[in-house]
């Protein structure tokens, strides 16, 4: 008979299930017997879904983004927890709101939640009766001012609780529609160069004039900074996509700012009925989730970060550049999605293709890839969501197929 210390030692010499490894869990308790199970099933292959290598980046019909192992263990712990809804986002909200200087903060079903949610929280303030009432606006404020640059689709958001949009050019412009129908201004955190009021002026006009401002920066980490800047800026609610460069899950985002917003906001979310916004769920997994992911992100080495996206940009341009003929160029979106990306293009004297037939010629290899469109003889792509080694297998079938394509 084997000695409870050497069976012990025989256990712990087995493989464990791929992905507990190391969360110091019983894996009775998170997994069942684990032990005993059969590989993992892989439901994608099961269902003949395409799965690919990401050099486009972090775009929501190709599912944005690949959670870190840290998130994806918490979501597997929790997962396997009851705990009280209101009490997560309370903890997590509080945590959140320290790590990006601000009075409160919530997670939301994403960026686009977090906007319907906040608009919902100053709309109706903490009174049931408008907060069940809404989208009908009556006996409330029921106008939103933006800048017309601003005003694109994800004001559907907004206008999702009733409201009307109202576009202005000026401050002047701002400053006439003003009147008691107001009830928020709102700012495109990435349209700001094509605006003629920048954020500061655009929170002192609020300030000025007592109404709530609120910024959607969905997209816009990196740089961390902006995580705190428009915090301290003196915006009344920030919006930021969970599932982008953070790599949160995808369904998730943050509403950060006033107290007494975030807390009127959360009353048109779940677990609350009856409301708006009860569609809009976030479970445990995905705030813990969230909040665990936004730490792992703030804690990051960016500089070290950057620099791999910049050797990673290098090498692709470099090694496609052997085909001949082709012309590499290497730029930075200033706001969104502010990473390097990569333009690669092909002197249609020399190669037999087109953007679109190389983009489906990437995307029939093994493994598929999906990179950005372009000019008709250009494609663009970025590494942010490639993950280790994959700029190498983007490089050789970029390569592989200009070569072919030569004539
Ligand atoms: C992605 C995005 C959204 C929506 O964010 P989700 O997290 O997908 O809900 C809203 N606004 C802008 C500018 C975005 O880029």
């Amino acid at each position: 008979m084997l000695s409870r210390r050497k069976l012990l030692k025989r256990l712990s010499a087995l493989p464990l299930v791929g992905g507990m490894i190391g969360t110091g869990l019983p894996l009775q308790s998170a997994m069942g017997s684990s032990l005993e199970e059969a590989p993992k099933r892989d439901v994608m292959k099961e269902l003949g879904i395409r799965t690919f290598v990401n050099a486009a980046g972090t775009y929501t019909a190709m599912t944005a983004s690949l959670m870190p192992k840290e998130v994806m263990e918490t979501i597997q712990i929790t997962g396997t927890q009851f705990a009280m809804l209101d009490e997560v986002q309370d903890k997590v909200g509080a945590k959140i709101a320290e790590l990006c200087h601000a009075e409160a903060a919530t997670v939301t079903a994403g960026c686009w939640s977090a906007m319907v949610l906040g608009l919902a929280g100053v709309l109706t303030g903490t009174d049931r009766k408008k907060i069940a009432q809404l989208p009908n606006l009556q006996g409330m404020k029921n106008e939103v001012i933006v800048q017309k640059s601003h005003n694109v689709g994800y004001v559907h958001a907004l206008t999702n609780t009733g409201v009307t949009m109202v576009p202005v050019e000026t401050v002047e412009e701002l400053e006439a529609a003003i009147s008691d129908r107001t009830a928020m201004m709102w700012f495109l955190n990435y349209q700001a160069p094509e605006g003629k009021i920048q954020h500061e002026e655009f929170v002192a006009l609020g300030k000025k004039h007592g109404i709530p401002t609120m910024i959607d920066m969905a997209a816009d980490v990196p740089p961390v900074e902006n995580l705190w800047k428009y915090n301290d800026m003196g915006f009344d609610l920030v919006c930021v996509s969970g599932g982008k460069a953070m790599k949160g899950p995808q369904s998730a985002g943050i509403l950060m700012g006033r107290k007494d917003l975030i807390e009127a906001a959360r009353l048109s979310a779940p677990p609350r009925g009856g409301t708006i916004g009860r569609g809009m769920k976030v479970n445990k997994e995905e705030i813990l989730g969230m909040y665990v992911a936004l730490e792992k992100y703030i804690n990051t080495d960016h500089d070290k970060e950057w620099k791999s996206w910049e050797d990673k940009v290098f090498l692709i341009a470099e090694t496609v550049k052997k085909v001949g003929n082709i012309t590499t160029d290497v730029s930075v979106p200033p706001i969104a999605n502010h990473t390097p990306y990569l333009e690669i293009s092909w002197d249609p004297s020399y190669f037999r293709l087109t953007r679109p037939q190389l983009q489906e010629k990437l995307r029939a290899g093994n493994p598929s890839i999906e990179v950005i469109g372009g000019k008709e003889h250009a494609i663009s792509l970025t590494v942010f969501m490639l993950r280790p080694g994959e700029e190498k297998i983007v490089a050789k079938r970029i390569s592989e197929e200009l070569s072919a394509a030569k004539v």
